[in-house]
C-alpha cells in the first residue's frame, strides 16, 4: 500500500484525506493545532457556543459526496436544513429588506422595495446563471494548469462567449448597468466579499456568486458549522485515516524531483505522496525553504481578513435572523480603506450571525450568541489592539443607528479574533480569509495550481490555491487533487 501524508486538517485537508483513502492509500494527517477543522472551529464560553470561522453554508452536496463516495448515507453522519430566509439587510435610514430563499419572492419583494422592474432583476439573475453554467466546469472543477483542460468542448464554448463574462468590468459597474437604486446595487456588490475581494475591483464574472446562493440556497448544519469538520473527522477515523494532532510539520523532505516525506518535531515520516493543506505561501516559506518559489503567485494581493467579536447578548431580538447585514453608508470608501489604505473604515458594514436562532441551546435562555464581523484589511502589522477598540465603538454605533438600540449593556461575555489571531491559529498568510484576492481579472489564473511543477508527488489543496477560498471551493480543490492522483 502506498502512503499519502496530508499537512493540515482544514476542510480541504479532511476532504483530500477521505478521497485518497477511498483510492486505497494509507492516509495520515498531521495537524499543528490540538483540533481538526482549521478555520472551521468553535468555542464555548460562559454558557454560549460560538462558531469561530465560517458562518454561511452553501452547496452542502459537496460534503454529502464525501460520505457517498464510500456508499454511506450522508444523513447518517451529517444533517442540515435549507434556510427559508437567506439574509436580513438593514440601512441607517430605517430601510430593511428580508431576502427570501424563493427566487420568485425575492424578485417580487426586491422590485417593490427598491423600485426596480421585476424583469430587470430577472434578467440580471438569468445572466448570472449563464456565467456560472459557462465557466463552472472549466474554472472551478478542473486544474487550470493542465493543457488537457483547454482542449474540451466546454472550453471552446466559454471562449466563444467570453464577452458574456464581464471580465473587463468591475462587479460594481455590471450591477450599475442593471440597477438604479444604490441599495440594491450595494446588496449585489456585497457578494464580492464572499471571496474577500472589493466589488469595485473584482471582475463582473463574480455576479455568478449570487446565482450560487439564490439557486442552490443557503443551509444550516445541525449542531452548527463546526459539525461540518467534526462529522468529516469522525468519518475519516472510521475509514482508517490516522490523525496526528499537536504535530506541526517543519519540512517537506525531497530528493531530486520527488518528495520523500515530511519532518515534524516528533521525527521524520516517509511517504509516496505529500499534500499540503497549509496556506501555500507558508508551505513554500516554511516547509520548502530550498525549493524554487513561484514568486508571482505568492506575491498576489491577499484577500481581506476580518475582525470578529463573539458576544453573549442577554436579550433576544425578533427583528434579527441567522444572517444579518447592517450596511455602511459609503461602501466604496469602506473598500478603498480595506484594500488601498489597509485600514478599517470608521463606518463599517457589520455582519451579525446568530446560531441560537437555529439552535436555542447555543445560548442561555432569553439570550443570543452574536458573531459580529466586520471586514478588515489583511495583516500588515497594523496596531490591532487600537483598531479593535475603535472597531468595537464603530460597531456599537452602527447597531444603534440601524436597529435603534444600544447593546453595550447586554454584552455579558466577549471573545475576539483579529487578523493576527487568524494568522496565528490557522497559518493563513496575513490572516486573509480566502488566500489571494480576486481583485483582478487574471486572479483565477494566478492562483497556485493543485500540484507542484518541481516535485512530481507533491500536491496542494485549500483556500489559498486553485480554485479558491470558501468551503465549497476548498472541497473542489480536494476533488481536483484526487483526480490528479492515480488509483493505486
Ligand atoms: P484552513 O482552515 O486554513 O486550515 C489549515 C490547517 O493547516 C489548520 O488547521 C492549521 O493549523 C494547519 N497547519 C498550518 N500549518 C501547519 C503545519 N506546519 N503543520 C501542520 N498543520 C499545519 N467560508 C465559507 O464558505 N463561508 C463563510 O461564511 C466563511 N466565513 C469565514 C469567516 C472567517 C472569520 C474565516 C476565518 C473564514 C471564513 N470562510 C468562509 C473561509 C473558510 O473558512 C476557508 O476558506 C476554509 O475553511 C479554509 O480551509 P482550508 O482547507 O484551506 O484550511
Amino acid at each position: 500500500q502506498q502512503r499519502a501524508l496530508v499537512i493540515g486538517a482544514g476542510i480541504a485537508g479532511l476532504a483530500t484525506a477521505l478521497r485518497l483513502r477511498h483510492k486505497d492509500y494509507e492516509v495520515e494527517v498531521f495537524e499543528a493545532s490540538p483540533h481538526t477543522g482549521g478555520k472551521l472551529h468553535a468555542i464555548q464560553q460562559d454558557g454560549y457556543r460560538f462558531d469561530l470561522g465560517p458562518s454561511l453554508f452553501t452547496m452542502p452536496h459537496f460534503i454529502d459526496e464525501l460520505f457517498e463516495l464510500y456508499g454511506a448515507n450522508a444523513k447518517d453522519y451529517f444533517n442540515y436544513k435549507k434556510k427559508k430566509r437567506v439574509c436580513n439587510y438593514f440601512w441607517e435610514d430605517g430601510t430593511q429588506f428580508q431576502a427570501d430563499a424563493s427566487v420568485e419572492d425575492f424578485i417580487n419583494k426586491a422590485a417593490k422595495k427598491f423600485g426596480e422592474p421585476e424583469a430587470t432583476i430577472q434578467q440580471y439573475l438569468k445572466r448570472n446563471r449563464e456565467k456560472y453554467d459557462l465557466t463552472a466546469n472549466l474554472f472551478l472543477e478542473k486544474s487550470l494548469h493542465q493543457a488537457k483542460t483547454y482542449f474540451s468542448v466546454e472550453t471552446l464554448k466559454a471562449i466563444s462567449q467570453l464577452y458574456k463574462l464581464n471580465l473587463s468590468e468591475s462587479l460594481n459597474s455590471v450591477n450599475k448597468t442593471y440597477f438604479k437604486n444604490p441599495k440594491l446595487i450595494q446588496l449585489f456588490n456585497r457578494f464580492a466579499t464572499y471571496n474577500g475581494s472589493s466589488p469595485y475591483k473584482t471582475p463582473g464574472i463574480m455576479s455568478m456568486i449570487p446565482h450560487l446562493e439564490m439557486h442552490y440556497g443557503t443551509f444550516y448544519p445541525k449542531g452548527g458549522m463546526h459539525e461540518i469538520s467534526q462529522s468529516l473527522t469522525r468519518f475519516a477515523k472510521e475509514k482508517g485515516i490516522k490523525f496526528h494532532l499537536n504535530t506541526k510539520v517543519h519540512k517537506i523532505l525531497s530528493q531530486a524531483s520527488k518528495v520523500t516525506g515530511i519532518e515534524t518535531e516528533k521525527g521524520k515520516v516517509e511517504a509516496d505522496l505529500v499534500i499540503s493543506n497549509m496556506d501555500v505561501f507558508n508551505s513554500y516559506q516554511n516547509l520548502l525553504k530550498e525549493a524554487k518559489k513561484p514568486q508571482k503567485t505568492l506575491q498576489q494581493e491577499r484577500s481581506s481578513s476580518a475582525l470578529i467579536f463573539y458576544w453573549g447578548i442577554k436579550k433576544e431580538f425578533s427583528e434579527l435572523d441567522l444572517h444579518n447585514i447592517l450596511f455602511s453608508e459609503d461602501y466604496q470608501t469602506e473598500f478603498d480603506y480595506l484594500f488601498n489604505k489597509k485600514e478599517m473604515y470608521k463606518d463599517p458594514t457589520v455582519y451579525i450571525n446568530i446560531t441560537s436562532k437555529e439552535t436555542p441551546s447555543d445560548a442561555p435562555k432569553g439570550a443570543e450568541n452574536w458573531f459580529v464581523m466586520v471586514n478588515a484589511p489583511a495583516n500588515y502589522n497594523q496596531d490591532w489592539e487600537q483598531i479593535k477598540q475603535d472597531a468595537k465603538m464603530a460597531i456599537l454605533q452602527k447597531i444603534q443607528l440601524c436597529l435603534g438600540v444600544d447593546i453595550s449593556s447586554y454584552i455579558e461575555t466577549e471573545y475576539c479574533w483579529t487578523p493576527v489571531d487568524i494568522e496565528k491559529e490557522t497559518s493563513s498568510h496575513r490572516g486573509s480569509l480566502y488566500g489571494a484576492s480576486s481583485n483582478s481579472k487574471w486572479a483565477a489564473f494566478l492562483r497556485h495550481p493543485n500540484f507542484s511543477s518541481q516535485f512530481k508527488n507533491l500536491y496542494f489543496c485549500g483556500g489559498s490555491v486553485h480554485p479558491g477560498g470558501g468551503i465549497p471551493l476548498c472541497l473542489l480543490s480536494a476533488k481536483i487533487v484526487a483526480d490528479l492522483i492515480p488509483e493505486i
